[in-house]
């Protein structure tokens, strides 16, 4: 493998993630030599997006495994209003546009759909679901990348990129403890954020980054984003920002994935280690809810919290991996979670105290809320008085960072000089920022890396060959 690795290629792709495939797929399909390093061993090959499970895409109508049309104008609108207006209009708009020719070429290359299954997630007619998720769409296109004749070295990291004048040279690589060059016509970095780079996250988030539960694979460590960013290309995205959730904090450090997030919080209270609430628990809807809750717990002291609810919530939320915690009394409760059994004696009575009555309505804003309380709850306040009692420990869960390169519509790495480098094509996480700068739009994530992973390698072979 690696005598192949030292000869030169015309696409070299770093990175074996959704991106990365559909860009080395579709650069080997355009007639190029591709080579794709990833730095994870094959068993933990796909980066983040073996985690995924869906995708959303614009189409005109109801099909087989949608349940409705999502045309250019809503998606848009979608998009602005979780951005906030921060987005690259043109390459968000190109995006949308070609996600209309994702669901064939996904397909064409050997991933399945599943059909519409109900659920909490409202996601059916916007987003398409793979069937076996994203480890089988994984699995899929490597089969197809082989069978195509990309040649893809696992355990092979890339730790430096050798650029002069906005042109790629070749690439330093380790593997099994030796360091190598791989020369090639042109590069497709699709390589992630940096989220499961503790040290990187601590410059934004100090020593709370230690206690912070990262959700995807531990590969992801920004090295090749930190290159180009040292080599002169111009960064994109919020460098501190990053999409974060509540988990278990039982949760593994690494790779837990989607079971250990937890959907509890606006059916009780939150509390930290001092059994004190702390924000809102009922302010918004999934999926705006949801994504707020990872910075909360990242700012309370040793980035911990407590979602303490009754047996009236079981049920009313997708369940995770892990069983709650559960007591008779408050006081048993307060004692196994580790917490003063007065202190949170004393949260839950004036947290009680002060529920309004209302008609309790799970999948709407209702009515059931607090009155002089701070912070208040808004909505789903019911008093928190029939055993047994739950709670689940949560942690910080960072799903990606925000920072990133800026490209063009041809996947061009930008440099700081606003001119394109020659033969650098990114695509995926690390690009994603131009288009999502903040906020998040479920199944957006596999969207972005799937267009500019094909856009990538296409320009990446047409380069490469040209
Ligand atoms: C739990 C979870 C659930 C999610 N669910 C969804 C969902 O349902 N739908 C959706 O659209 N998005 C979802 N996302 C977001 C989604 O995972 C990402 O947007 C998407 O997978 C990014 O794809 P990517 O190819 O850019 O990066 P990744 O899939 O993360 O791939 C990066 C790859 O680069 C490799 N790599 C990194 N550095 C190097 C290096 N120096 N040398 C060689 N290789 C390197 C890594 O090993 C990895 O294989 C989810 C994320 C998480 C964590």
């Amino acid at each position: 493998m690696m005598a192949d690795l030292i000869q030169s290629c015309d696409v070299l792709v770093i990175g074996g993630g959704n991106a990365a495939l559909c860009a080395a797929v579709t650069a080997r399909r355009g007639g190029a030599k591709v080579i794709l390093l990833e730095s994870a061993p094959e068993a933990f090959r796909g980066g983040n997006s073996r985690h995924t499970r869906d995708i959303r895409h614009m189409h005109a109508r109801a099909t087989e495994y949608l349940t409705g049309p999502y045309s250019e104008e809503e998606f848009w609108d979608d998009l602005a209003r979780v951005t906030g207006g921060e987005t690259n209009e043109q390459l968000a708009r190109l995006t949308i546009r070609e996600s209309a020719n994702l669901a064939g070429w996904i397909s064409t290359n050997g991933v399945r759909w599943q059909p519409p299954l109900q659920g909490t997630l409202h996601l059916t007619r916007t987003n398409l679901f793979m069937l076996g998720g994203g480890k089988a769409m994984m699995n899929a296109y490597y089969d197809t990348a082989r069978k195509l004749g990309v040649l893809v070295a696992y355990e092979t990291e890339a730790r430096e990129l050798k650029i002069r004048d906005g042109e790629f040279l070749l690439a330093v690589v380790r593997r099994g403890g030796e360091t190598h060059e791989v020369r090639a016509k042109s590069v497709v970095i699709a390589s992630g954020g940096f989220e499961a780079n503790i040290p990187w996250l601590k410059e934004y988030w100090g020593d709370a980054a230690e206690n912070f539960i990262i959700r995807g694979t531990k590969y992801n460590q920004g090295r090749m984003l930190q290159e180009l960013l040292e080599h002169g290309a111009k960064p994109v995205g919020d460098p501190q920002g990053c999409h974060a959730v509540a988990v278990d904090a039982r949760a593994p450090k690494f790779d837990g994935g989607i079971v250990t997030r937890l959907d509890c919080v606006p059916f009780g209270i939150v509390v930290n280690q001092d059994a004190r609430r702390f924000y809102d628990e009922g302010e918004d809807l999934w999926p705006k809810r949801y994504a707020t809750w990872g910075a909360l717990i990242a700012r309370q002291p040793g980035q911990i919290a407590y979602s303490i609810i009754d047996s009236k919530a079981m049920g009313q939320f997708m369940p995770s991996v892990y069983p709650p915690i559960e007591a008779r009394s408050i006081a048993e409760l307060a004692t196994a979670l580790g917490l003063e059994p007065a202190a949170l004696a004393a949260t839950i009575d004036e947290f009680n105290r002060s529920v309004r009555p209302g008609t309790f309505n799970a999948g709407s804003l209702d009515d059931c809320r607090t009155e002089g309380l701070d912070p208040p709850k808004s909505h789903w306040a019911l008093p928190i008085d029939t055993p047994p009692f739950c709670g689940y420990p949560l942690r910080p869960g960072i799903t990606f960072t925000y920072l990133g390169v800026t490209v063009n519509e041809r996947a061009q790495v930008i440099m700081q000089d606003e001119r394109p480098a020659k033969n650098i094509f990114a695509a995926g996480e690390v690009m994603a920022g131009n288009i999502l700068r903040r906020g998040y739009l479920a199944g957006f994530g596999l969207t972005i890396g799937s267009v500019f992973g094909r856009i990538a390698g296409r320009e990446a072979a047409r380069h490469a060959l040209g």
